[in-house]
């Protein structure tokens, strides 16, 4: 028995992560079939060419980040699709919000899942630290060979203690590590969400009146640490009803906040409203109604830390909220985003209004000192990058890599 891997895209890229394990009888396991970062808005058929789907597989998404899952839904409907729990919640709520449900079925292991056996393959889910909740390293055994993936990860975050467990005791005779390489090149310091909360809560202390904030709704983490924050320094975080879903659906049996909490408000906000009675789901709207605050509140009272996108704006703006200089705006996503128009438009609104503009953010991604340490700890015979642009720089000082194309097999050795 031999297995053979094929990164289908992924070797030169950060995003549409798409990889294949073959074992010589010609079952598969897919990691991850995610859409490429710079796809154009409702652009199809863009599952890499060198991805047979004539034949049966079984697709394991690592985390519910669209880069690593937005294809599903151009793959074979009877190749089963399995993820975790939460990132099962997750990747439906997107497609709901869209007015797009997804039109498949997702398998998810459990919360604490050992090995699952699928097919030939042992399929070990290995929950670790990223700015997409329920994120997962994939260990793969077949054919008497291990491979590790590690999907997206960082060791800074609020589960960081999972990466450096593993670490102290990594799953030993890996052959063959598949690693992310994000942040490679990146010189600047990689913070922890508590430094974050920390400089959040200076922030919200020296504001007079309100503070702006965008953040992703699915980023959990950065909702926790700005609701923290936002309690340790008196005020109420207000967030509109699809983060007030996304915490609905993965909140329970946990310690993240929901509505319900104090210091916590969920704004309703017109246009979303519309959409989730559209979506047929006007009962979480009237649920929310128990936390809710109109928009209008939002100009009247000043201890708020509100939630902004553009998305929220004219809403915002029609209730009559006015920026001004007695507030803030924190923009707290990859900076690269503010190219982006959707992205830049309440950071200028609100910069033009003379809001103090801040930017208090960290990566979802390992640093290079941390991918380093990594690797080293885990001491795989071959390391193959993928998820970077940056793994041909010269000094990079990792040992034993293999440099793949996109869709090259290579049999494992
Ligand atoms: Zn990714
Ligand atoms: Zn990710």
């Amino acid at each position: 028995m031999s297995l053979a891997l094929t990164v289908h895209r992924g070797t030169q890229e950060i995003g549409g992560s798409c990889i294949e394990l073959a074992d010589s009888s010609g079952e598969r396991i897919i990691l991850d079939a995610g859409r490429p970062l710079d796809a154009p808005e409702g652009a199809t058929g863009l599952l890499p060419q060198t991805l047979d789907r004539s034949r049966p597989a079984t697709v394991i998404i690592s985390h519910p980040h669209q880069d690593h899952w937005g294809l599903v839904e151009e793959l074979p409907q009877d190749w089963p699709v399995w993820c975790g729990p939460h990132a099962a919640s997750l990747i439906r709520v997107t497609g709901e919000v869209r007015r797009q449900p997804l039109d498949r079925e997702l398998r998810s292991w459990e919360p604490r899942q050992g090995p699952m056996r699928i097919g030939a393959f042992t399929v070990t889910p290995i929950l670790t630290d990223h700015s997409a909740f329920d994120a997962y390293m994939i260990l793969i055994e077949a054919a008497g060979k291990r491979v590790l993936y590690t999907g997206d990860f960082r060791r800074h975050g609020r589960k960081s203690a999972l990466v450096d467990r593993m670490m102290t005791d990594p799953p030993g005779k890996i052959d063959v590590l598949l690693m992310e390489g994000t942040n490679l090149r990146s010189s600047k310091p990689v913070k922890s969400e508590t430094e974050l909360e920390a400089e959040f809560l200076e922030l919200f202390e020296g504001t007079p009146d309100r503070v702006f904030v965008s953040w992703s709704g699915q980023n959990i983490d950065r909702t926790v640490t700005l609701y923290r924050a936002a309690k340790r320094a008196g005020r109420t975080l207000v967030i509109d009803l699809y983060t007030a879903d996304v915490l609905d659906r993965v909140a329970e049996g946990t310690g993240v906040p929901r509505p319900g909490f104090p210091n916590l408000k969920v704004v309703i906000t017109r246009s979303l409203a519309r959409n989730y009675r559209r979506q047929g789901r006007a009962d979480f709207v009237d649920r929310m109604a128990a936390h809710a605050i109109p928009a209008r509140a939002l100009a009247r009272d000043r201890h708020w830390v509100i939630m902004l996108r553009r998305a929220l704006m004219r809403d915002y703006i029609d209730a009559g909220v006015q920026p001004s200089a007695r507030d803030a705006y924190n923009f707290s996503m990859w900076r690269g985003y503010l190219d982006d128009a959707y992205h830049a438009e309440p950071h200028d609104w609100c910069g033009a209004a003379g809001a103090r503009l801040a930017y208090i953010h960290t990566s979802g991604h390992a640093s290079p000192d941390d991918l380093r340490r990594f690797a080293v700890a885990v001491a795989p015979k071959t390391l193959v990058p993928v998820h970077g642009v940056h793994w041909d720089d010269p000094g990079l000082e990792f040992s034993d890599v293999r440099r793949l194309g996109n869709g090259e097999r290579w049999q494992i050795r």
